[in-house]
């Protein structure tokens, strides 16, 4: 969670992510907060800091996702990996229906439940930066 990320790859991460969280997609850019570089397969789990296993992760989706894999999908009970932005594709997973993050997949399920996307704190955010166009959800 706080290793030692080298410039060189926390700033291919950050390009790679076009500059925004890749799992709630909320954009850097407009945040108050820095951005954080994020282990998809945690340490504590075997992950490596290479450049396939970290994300740009927002602060919230970050704390919230910690150190876990994984959750048990509310729908079939089963124990189901979070999205992984590396092997899958948000719009999969994911859609929008207005501000709201609409999982489609088990996957998305576990990952909106955890990373805790449409909490209203968060909800609110993403209908302003939608008014706004500024939100990167729908492309
Ligand atoms: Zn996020």
């Amino acid at each position: 969670m706080s290793t030692y990320v080298p410039a060189a790859l926390r700033r291919q991460v950050i390009e790679r992510a076009s500059s925004c969280c890749e799992y709630c997609r909320f954009p850097q850019t407009v945040s108050l907060l820095a951005f954080e570089i994020e282990h998809i397969i945690s340490e504590k789990h075997g992950g490596l800091t290479s450049l396939d296993n970290p994300a740009l992760a927002c602060p919230y989706c970050n704390r919230a996702k910690g150190t876990d894999l994984g959750s048990i999908d509310p729908k079939t009970q089963r124990l189901t990996p979070f999205f992984n932005p590396r092997t899958q594709t948000w719009h999969d997973h994911f859609t929008l229906t207005d501000a709201v993050i609409t999982p489609l997949t088990a996957e998305g399920r576990v990952t909106v439940l955890i990373l805790q996307f449409n909490i209203l704190d968060r909800l609110q955010e993403r209908e302003q930066l939608l008014r706004a166009g500024l939100y990167p959800g729908r492309n």
